[in-house]
């Protein structure tokens, strides 16, 4: 007999359950990754995988069975995963136990890939109660290039409208050219600033490929040469598209090291706009102790993982990061609580500034939703710098604590968006996520001390880096929840 775990107050009705709004009955998901976003999905109690071209389960059961033998209760979505093993898995688990309905249309939720939605996005219709992972054109933001252009507008616009002081707001974003279309425009920025060292990058790539540091106009002319002269090859593609940009020469370091922070922002609605940041996050440690004698080695230069864990004195087990708590913590012991928090703050600046940039670009869709990682890099003096937007953030865990990490947010991603509807709608917190934009800014509900250093707390109601407590903060919003609906309904 198939037994399905469900969500207390959720039952499964009699009728027909392939159709219409979620009502009674399970929620069906489509997942096209094989990391710990499926986990996540194949442990949600009231929840059922469905298969179809592009999903995980439908890769699986073309050969790939079985990964980790998580054990099965008669064809459902087993909770016994890799968390309970305590195993970090960067595959996906337990796929033996799920009863893979196959369905191209017939879902409630699917946490998609990018290139699935580029392809069917203009062709779909989405029902009612279907949510999907990636707004239409999320590119204006994380592209490289497309990202820098929108800030600037909005700075631009911010100083005709409201003068340069509050324009300087914006200043969290390396100076930075596209190419080969600004090309004229960065030479002569160059030549105002002789010695200085440049970054340049392709605009839509990732993990550090493609990326190199130069001093000298000669080396990206060598480049240039390469790149942008394909006349011998009629067949080659136009020059694809990278940005140059300042390189920040004086990174914060712990232990001589350069790291970059990783924060995760939830984006479920651009009109109007409402934002969610997570508490937790990483810094990300580069391997080998920072100096600018050697701009050509990567692993002083790129905080990426996917570069550091290549060098050869790269180990596992000491890994390269620090939860955002630990440096947080840090931070606060080593300048100032005030310190600290103005980093934090610094912070929340580039979330909101940057989305605002996009929200009349983005095509706004009450399906979609988006998930962003933000890179973020702190210079000598503590002042954060914006260094990309990912709307696929790595889900693979690097190891226990990572994969805890990423369980939790996307765990908490699933709450937030509530398609079991067991929250009010009036939550500032949902398990790590804060509400930090609501068509404006949230304050800090009365007394929230959570991050407070000699009695005085944040204002905003946002607490990167302040203790997470999840699970115990969940239980209290679904029993008060719970509560308030009972006392309606009777
Ligand atoms: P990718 O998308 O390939 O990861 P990023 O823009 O995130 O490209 O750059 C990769 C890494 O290079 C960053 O994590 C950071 O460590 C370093 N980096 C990028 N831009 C700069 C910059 N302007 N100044 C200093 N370091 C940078």
């Amino acid at each position: 007999m198939s037994k399905i775990n469900r969500v207390p107050g959720y039952m499964q009705s009699k009728g027909n359950r392939n159709r219409g709004p979620i009502g009674d009955r399970e929620i069906r998901y489509k997942c096209s990754m094989q990391n710990t976003i499926l986990d996540v999905l194949r442990a949600r109690p009231g929840w059922q995988e469905v298969s179809g071209p592009n999903t995980a389960g439908n890769q699986q059961q073309q050969g790939q069975k079985g990964t980790t033998g998580a054990s099965s209760s008669g064809g459902t979505t087993s909770a016994k995963t890799s968390t309970q093993n305590s195993t970090p898995s960067n595959q996906a688990t337990g796929s033996a136990t799920t009863s893979s309905k196959s369905s191209d249309g017939d879902w409630d939720f699917y946490w998609c890939d990018r290139e699935w939605l580029h392809a069917n996005y203009d062709t779909m219709f989405l029902q009612e109660h279907q949510k999907i992972l990636h707004f239409r054109n999320h590119y204006e933001l994380t592209r490289k290039n497309l990202m820098v252009k929108n800030l600037k507008r909005l700075r631009k616009q911010t100083e005709r409208e409201m003068g340069k002081k509050e324009a300087e707001s914006f200043d969290f974003f390396p100076t930075t050219y596209e190419l080969p279309s600004e090309y004229h425009i960065f030479v002569e920025e160059f030549k105002k600033n002789p010695g200085i060292i440049w970054i340049m990058k392709p605009a839509a790539k990732s993990q550090g490929r493609g990326i190199f540091l130069f001093r000298k106009l000669k080396d990206i002319t060598d480049w240039k040469k390469g790149e942008y002269q394909p006349l011998t090859d009629p067949n080659r593609e136009v020059p694809e598209t990278y940005v140059v940009q300042r390189y920040i020469e004086d990174p914060y370091l712990i232990g001589g090291r350069k790291f970059d922070i990783r924060v995760y922002v939830l984006v479920v609605s651009y009109n109007p706009l409402k934002v969610w940041l997570y508490r937790s996050g990483f810094a990300r440690f580069s391997n080998s102790r920072f100096s600018l004698d050697s701009i050509e080695d990567a692993y002083v230069h790129l905080t990426n993982v996917a570069v550091q864990k290549t060098a050869p004195d790269y180990d596992p087990d000491k890994g390269c990061k620090w939860a955002t708590q630990q440096l947080r913590q840090y931070l606060t012991a080593k300048h100032s609580a005030d310190a600290a928090r103005k980093v934090f703050q610094g912070i929340d600046n580039i979330i909101i500034k940057s989305l605002q940039s996009v929200q009349k670009i983005i095509i706004n869709d009450k399906h979609c939703f988006e998930m962003y990682g933000y890179d973020v890099l702190l210079d000598a003096n503590l002042k954060p710098w914006l260094i990309e937007i990912n709307a696929s953030p790595s889900l693979t865990a690097s190891g226990k604590d990572d994969y805890d990490l990423k369980y939790g947010v996307l765990n908490d991603v699933l709450n937030v968006l509530d398609l079991e509807n067991r929250l009010t709608g009036k939550e500032k917190r949902v398990g790590g996520f804060d509400l930090i934009w609501d068509d404006g800014p949230v304050l800090a509900d009365d007394g929230s001390m959570e991050c407070s250093v000699n009695g005085t707390s944040t204002t905003a109601n946002s607490f990167l880096g302040c203790h997470c407590e999840r699970k115990k903060q969940l239980r209290e919003i679904y029993t008060a929840a719970q509560a308030l609906k009972k006392t309606a309904v009777s």
